[in-house]
């Protein structure tokens, strides 16, 4: 156990986006004393720029047979997680079990798409054909041709912003500490075990002119255990030696929010997909579009060509959007992998635990994720779903990561979170 003291933490959490929040708060309602450091204002990061499809049938990939298997676990954990969120809180978070369903506009799509049913036959996951008929009759406002569409009447979605500030509530209301507008600088050290770590104010109070190095704004906060939880930033920890920073880099995303004009309906009632685009309704009558992909480093630039591309798509599955209100732009970066798989579990230095590189499923995985953490912090063994997330593997990986470096720059617009 750590000393007692304002500064001095069972656990700190480097990063308040969902990963960092639900995982604190469940560390907090273990008995741990936890501190998390933010440093901006949540909702913040990828949480705050995510679609929030909570969707393990409709967005099954070849080849991610170990992230299906997680997604699934964290999936049946869903629906008592939002609940015992929201009664804690007294907070929405925006939670619809309404389904999936995803349309083939063309030929070619149809083929895609019955490959995909066919693998999620075989795989015993809840998924139904459906004419384009039917398809209209569930969601009157589908494009009048198309050849074809599966209902993943399972999947499900939240509002990832509502979400973090509900998790912000219930991890204060369980006595866990969240401190914003607090970067964190360096790291502390016993000899080679992480003790710690060292922060500043960020953003805005710089700007003011509140200068980094200015020891008397700098607050050691110790720990027993420093978890990182930081995203897309966490494979830069100059304040880590080389060997415990996570292979972790950004992906950029770029979604459109979109809102019915004043006495219109919503086009959608539940997450409508093609092979180009996904649109999410929100239960406030908005709808998300997303999401390009690129690999751009840490630009967050929203660029004419991308939402271009969305807008295009969004009005070929659901011509109505034409008439919709166009509210906001934004980029976000998401936390990538070698493997895609996100890295949880112990670090290569004492004292540290990684929780990050959930690219593009953190929202979904947030639930099985704290879980794990928590039990990684009680010194449990992991939920067993989540044993392909140990870091250790990464170096199995190494080799396959730098093949994949080829697809840098390359900008894709796919149904992709
Ligand atoms: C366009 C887009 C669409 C997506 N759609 C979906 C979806 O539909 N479903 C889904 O499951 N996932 C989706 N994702 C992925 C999901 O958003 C991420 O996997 C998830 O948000 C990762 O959570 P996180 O807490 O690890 O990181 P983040 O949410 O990025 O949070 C990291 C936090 O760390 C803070 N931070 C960074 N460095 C420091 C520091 N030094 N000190 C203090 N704080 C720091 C940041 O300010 C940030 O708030 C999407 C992502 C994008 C970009």
């Amino acid at each position: 156990m750590s000393g007692s003291g304002p500064q001095s933490f069972d656990a700190v959490f480097v990063g308040g986006g969902v990963i960092g929040l639900a995982s604190a708060w469940r560390a907090t309602q273990a008995g741990a004393r936890v501190c998390v450091l933010e440093r901006a204002e949540p909702p913040a990061g990828a949480t705050n720029v995510a679609a929030g499809m909570l969707a393990p049938v409709g967005e099954l990939s070849y080849g991610e047979r170990d992230l299906l298997t997680m997604m699934l676990a964290s999936g049946a954990l869903w629906p008592d997680f939002v609940a015992e969120v929201e009664a804690a809180s007294g907070m929405s978070t925006g939670f619809r079990a309404t389904g999936a369903l995803h349309v083939a506009l063309d030929r070619d799509e149809a083929g895609e798409l019955r490959r995909q049913h066919e693998l999620q036959q075989e795989l015993g996951l809840e998924a139904e054909w459906l004419t384009p008929t039917r398809c209209r009759e569930l969601e009157p406002g589908l494009t009048p041709t198309f050849v074809g569409g599966v209902l993943a009447g399972a999947d499900a979605s939240v509002d990832p912003r509502a979400l973090a500030l509900a998790l912000a509530a219930v991890l204060r209301e369980a006595g866990g500490e969240l401190r914003t507008g607090t970067e964190v600088v360096d790291g502390l050290w016993d000899g080679e075990r992480l003790v710690g770590v060292r922060t500043a104010p960020s953003g805005e109070l710089l700007a003011v002119g509140n200068p980094v190095g200015d020891k008397g704004l700098r607050v050691d906060v110790h720990a027993d255990t420093v978890v990182l939880c930081n995203g897309a930033w966490s494979g830069q920890t100059p304040w880590l030696p080389a060997e415990a920073r996570p292979n972790v880099r950004p992906v950029k995303g770029e979604v459109i929010e979109l809102r019915p004009r004043a006495g219109e309906p919503v086009p959608a009632e539940r997450i409508i997909a093609s092979e180009r685009i996904y649109l999410v309704p929100r239960t406030d009558g908005r709808l998300i579009a997303g999401a390009t992909q690129e690999e751009r480093g840490f630009d967050t630039t929203v660029t004419a060509g991308g939402v271009h591309e969305l807008l295009r798509e969004a009005y070929r599955v659901l011509p109505d959007v034409a008439e919709m209100e166009l509210v906001g732009m934004v980029a976000g970066l998401r936390p990538g992998t070698p493997d895609n798989l996100p890295i949880v579990g112990r670090g290569a230095v004492d004292g540290l635990v990684l929780a990050t590189g959930h690219f593009r499923n953190g929202i979904m995985l947030a639930p099985i994720t704290a879980d794990a953490v928590a039990a990684t912090l009680a010194g449990e063994s992991v939920p067993a779903s989540m044993t392909s997330a140990d870091p250790n593997r990464l170096s199995l990986v190494a080799h396959r990561a730098t093949k994949d470096d080829g697809l840098a720059g390359e900008h894709t617009l796919g149904a992709t979170r």
